[in-house]
């Protein structure tokens, strides 16, 4: 779904269920999201099931940024990522990170 007709369905989505209703929703999902690492963790779910959730975030964060504004938000993103850019500095990564490909191979570790 391209990024205009995936706007046009949060407009509906907001305009049918009401802005409190999607706040209350993107709590939910992010309480789920929250679970679901927890479980990932544990080995008690699989790769799919979190990238589930992180997906249901994604998409009421997206509707919340048309809620507040897309603009304020980016603003902040911009300002946090310079932060962050200056806390992580030369650092040239290390295990932490994984990428795709190693995701997919915790999970044949792990499954
Ligand atoms: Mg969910």
């Amino acid at each position: 779904m391209n990024k205009q007709t995936r706007t046009d369905l949060y407009k509906r989505a907001i305009e049918l269920w009401g802005s409190v209703s999607q706040y209350r929703q993107l709590q939910e999902e992010c309480a789920e999201l929250i679970a679901a690492i927890n479980q990932f963790d544990r080995g008690r779910i699989s790769l799919d099931e979190l990238a589930e959730e992180v997906a249901d975030v994604e998409i009421m964060i997206e509707q919340a940024r048309l809620m507040l504004s897309d603009r304020a938000v980016d603003l902040c993103k911009e300002r946090k990522l310079h932060r962050l850019e200056k806390e992580v500095g030369g650092h040239s990564g290390s295990d932490e990170y994984l990428g795709e490909e190693a995701l997919c191979d915790k999970e044949e570790v792990t499954a």
